[in-house]
């Protein structure tokens, strides 16, 4: 299998956040089968999100694959009186090599703001963690006309002060609320506009070569049905799934060339 090379070279990268699903043993299961039908894949890049506390096991168990396994949040601040807090880098002792952030269901549930979000960005940063940083409007913005305002916003701010050297370690998810959960995916075309929206943002902030280096997911009601097409629209380099990455069934077929 070969995954199609994205625009200027960049491999296709597929994320399950997995979210608050799962018990400790369906995540195993879930693990050891993804390890044993894509744990090699060199085509394109894999990653799983499992709820913190299976982080440890999970990472144990896909240990010298290709797949990484990533924390679905983080707090801001390294350690300290932070009840209930997990840091960047605890998550980093215990197997995680990534992180993501600012998705909105920590943007909208829990109040989440920019700042908040690109002080996480910072600590994971520091403690060698790489980001998914999630940008995307709410179904009341995009009839507003604010989408590009929107995500540019979240974009800048949640990068405030990182450099063109850290922003390597950075992936973009264009998430747009009203697809998040909901069945209802943006259409490809919306997808393009909004990624290539974001990578001309990124092109100003940084320069060229940086921008056609960055990948940009799409994230939003993903599922076998409508990847081919999701994945096959101008400056889209591959997906954060919600839904469809907690059963091996939905999500293997997503790994498609
Ligand atoms: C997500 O949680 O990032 C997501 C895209 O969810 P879903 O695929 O279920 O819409």
């Amino acid at each position: 299998m070969g995954a199609k090379i994205q625009g200027a070279g960049r491999k296709r990268f597929i994320a399950g956040n997995w979210k608050m699903n799962l018990d400790r043993s369906s995540a195993l299961a879930l693990a050891s089968t993804l390890r044993e039908r894509c744990g090699n894949r060199t085509d394109l890049d894999v990653a799983v999100f499992p709820p913190f506390v299976y982080v440890s096991e999970v990472a144990h168990a896909l240990a010298g694959s290709s797949i990484r396994v990533g924390g679905q949040n983080c707090c801001d601040q390294a350690s300290g009186a932070f009840t209930g807090e997990v840091s960047a880098g605890m998550l980093a002792d215990v197997g995680a090599t990534m992180v993501i952030l600012g998705h909105s269901e920590r943007r909208h549930v829990y109040g989440e703001t920019d700042e908040l979000v690109h002080r996480k960005v910072r600590a994971a940063l520091t403690a060698g963690l790489d980001v998914i940083l999630c940008v995307g409007e709410t179904l009341a913005e995009r009839q507003a006309a604010a989408t590009e305002k929107v995500i540019s916003r979240q974009l800048q701010r949640g990068l405030e002060d990182v450099s063109a050297a850290e922003f390597s370690k950075i992936t973009i998810a264009y998430e747009p609320v009203w697809a998040i959960g909901t069945g209802q995916n943006a259409t490809p075309e919306q997808a393009s506009q909004a990624h290539g929206y974001l990578r001309g943002v990124i092109t100003s902030r940084y320069d060229d070569r940086v921008a056609a280096r960055v990948r940009i997911q799409y994230g939003g009601s993903v599922k076998p049905a409508n990847v081919q097409t999701l994945l096959s629209a101008p400056e889209v380099d591959g997906c954060l799934v919600g839904g469809a990455s907690i059963q091996a069934e939905s999500f293997l077929p997503l790994l498609i060339s």
